[in-house]
């Protein structure tokens, strides 16, 4: 429990929090260990450390040496009054990768999230961001310092000796007005300040721009670029996303603004990825029509908004109101048209090459084998209009689960070429034994409900969509702005910026799964603007970052959106928990 630390703002596991030392100061932080007033430390077995289990005597900063279990001083951590943890034997970390994994994730799992975590002395400007990124929040200058004495130069990428140098690849105010020669000049002491004073500034470079990373929700992308070079930081992250899904799952936005950028082997990793492709298959059922068609997607999203979709739209025209859409894609897997607004599908970017490596295939291939198993039957026939890789992943599939797929695109033919299009066009007239438009209402109501079963479960759609007696429902603005009214009463609004459906007090109303699973219980007050974590009761499990939530208290009702995870509402003393939107007095 802290009392002089707070996060702000959170990007993944990564958090961006503010220290009241005697100034305040930002994580993540790079601490300089020469000038560490303010901060009061204590190990397990010292004198004052029964302090630490009151409140009373906490009147400025102070941290906690957090010990191994294996070591005999090792105490329970979780119930201390303290502001940041500081873990012991830290350079054991360097080891191996797996410990590097290890240790971090279970040091964090075992603190409880409103308190600062220090790593000390192994910061490197290699390794810092991805520390950042496991969620530790301050580094320090110790081994950057060391290092100086050690003759050694640290670079963004890694290390050199002096000696092995002939140039000094850096700007900083120490390297910008000195040659190599120069330095090598120096006597030993000055020259291991110099290089010192060089490390540590490259280190609180590093560190600013992973500030700058969080503040703009792509730490993600920079800790997959940072990680190349460096075969052991590589190992560190390929674990992180093996063997650490539900400690970041648990701390994923399910939405946000950003653009997720899917340049590596790893981005098909992402949670982001993983969590899109399960909600396909548990929170969405097609809508009955009679044909299935798989289209290929386009760099442009929303994809209806590409060249190319306008084209296969055009050309199968007379008989969309038959015909469900479902779009091809990596690393997404398969998106149906009704979702092509939701949070990534509607913003993410990948390098389009036509070259697809075996994993982006096999991990294709799985969503679109899950997908077509699981709603197969709701289909008459499948119809592909792929060529390329998407048709050979199409084919592989369909042979494995035996059922028969049209193809009406060569395989090494364009699918927006003429004889495609027109091939096409023929087929869906030939398959369809009338001509059905997708009228304007029917499209829309399509788009609204799968968004709401999509981010609350399936139910929340038709809930949310079935008109009481005499009300009339109504869906206006332009794709995708849609917003869904009841006798001029808004009940939803799409927010294509963020991907999301967000719901008015009448629209969270109708939604049973809303009310009950994403539920925030607050305390005895009204909120304004926003509920901080002291005044939630309890929350959700379930509840991520940016999730449209219901909160209720003996005097509140409304509708807000999530600022943390459910489980982070409860077991933090500070910060802003829920964004108020509505709120109405009970
Ligand atoms: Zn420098």
């Amino acid at each position: 429990m802290s009392k002089f630390y707070e996060v702000r703002t959170r990007d993944g596991a990564a958090r961006l929090g503010k220290l009241a030392l005697s100034e305040s100061m930002q994580t993540p932080l790079m601490l300089r260990l020469e000038s560490g007033d303010g901060l009061a430390v204590v190990r397990a077995g010292d004198s004052n450390f029964d302090d630490l289990a009151s409140e009373e005597t906490w009147t400025a900063l102070r941290g906690t040496v957090l010990l191994p279990e294996i070591h005999p001083s090792f105490t329970n951590v979780t119930s201390l009054f303290t502001d940041f943890f500081v873990l012991a034997f830290a350079s054991s970390l360097l080891r191996s990768p797996r410990d590097f994994v290890r240790r971090v994730i279970d040091t964090r799992n075992a603190l409880p999230p409103d308190v600062a975590l220090w790593v000390p002395a192994i910061a490197t400007p290699e390794n810092a961001a991805i520390l950042f990124y496991m969620g530790v929040d301050i580094l320090d200058d110790t081994n950057a310092v060391l290092k100086g004495y050690q003759g050694i130069y640290q670079m963004e990428d890694g290390e050199a000796r002096i000696s092995d140098l002939e140039d000094l690849p850096c700007n900083c105010t120490v390297c910008a007005d000195l040659s190599i020669d120069e330095l090598r000049a120096r006597d030993r002491k000055e020259r291991a300040l110099l290089l010192a004073r060089h490390n540590t500034l490259l280190l609180d470079k590093e560190v600013k721009k992973t500030r700058a990373c969080i503040r703009a929700g792509n730490l993600r992308e920079y800790v997959e670029m940072k990680v190349r070079a460096s075969t052991f930081l590589t190992a560190v992250l390929r674990l992180l996303d093996f063997n650490e899904e539900p400690y970041f799952e648990q701390r994923t936005p399910v939405a946000r603004k950003q653009i997720m950028n899917v340049n590596t082997m790893e981005s098909l990793k992402r949670i982001e990825v993983k969590r899109f492709a399960s909600r396909v298959l548990d929170r969405y059922e097609p809508p009955a029509r009679q044909i299935l068609l798989i289209l290929p997607c386009s760099a442009r999203k929303p994809y209806s908004r590409s060249n190319s979709h306008t084209k296969f739209i055009e050309a199968i025209g007379a008989y969309r109101g038959s015909i469900h859409e479902l779009i091809l894609t990596s690393p997404l897997g398969v998106v149906p048209r009704e979702l092509e607004v939701v949070y990534p599908a509607a913003l993410y970017d990948i390098p389009v090459t036509g070259y697809w490596d075996s994993e982006e295939r096999d991990w294709v291939s799985s969503c679109l084998r899950a997908y077509l198993n699981k709603n197969q039957k709701s289909y008459e026939v499948v119809v592909a209009h792929l060529g390329g890789a998407y048709k050979e992943i199409c084919t592989g599939v369909a042979d494995e689960l035996g059922i028969e797929i049209m193809f009406t695109c060569e395989t090494n033919e364009k699918a927006t070429s003429n004889e495609a299009l027109n091939r096409l066009n023929a087929r869906i007239a030939e398959l369809c034994t009338d001509r059905k438009r997708l009228y304007g209402y029917e499209q829309k109501s399509g788009i609204v409900k799968a968004m709401a079963d999509f981010q609350v479960g399936i139910g929340a759609g038709s809930e949310l969509m079935t008109s009481k007696e005499g009300e009339r429902l109504k869906i206006t603005g332009k794709f995708p702005f849609h917003k869904l009214s009841a006798d001029k009463e808004v009940l939803a609004r799409i927010v294509p910026q963020y991907g999301l459906l967000t719901f008015t007090l009448n629209g969270a109303r109708r939604i049973t799964n809303l009310r009950s699973s994403y539920k925030v219980e607050i305390g005895d007050f009204v909120p304004r603007g926003s509920i901080l974590a002291p005044g939630v009761v309890n929350a959700d499990p379930q509840i991520r970052v940016n999730d449209e939530v219901v909160f209720c208290g003996d005097k509140a009702f409304g509708v807000g959106r999530a600022k943390m995870s459910g489980w982070e509402m409860v077991q933090s003393r500070k910060g802003v928990a829920v964004q108020v939107r509505e709120v109405e007095e009970v």
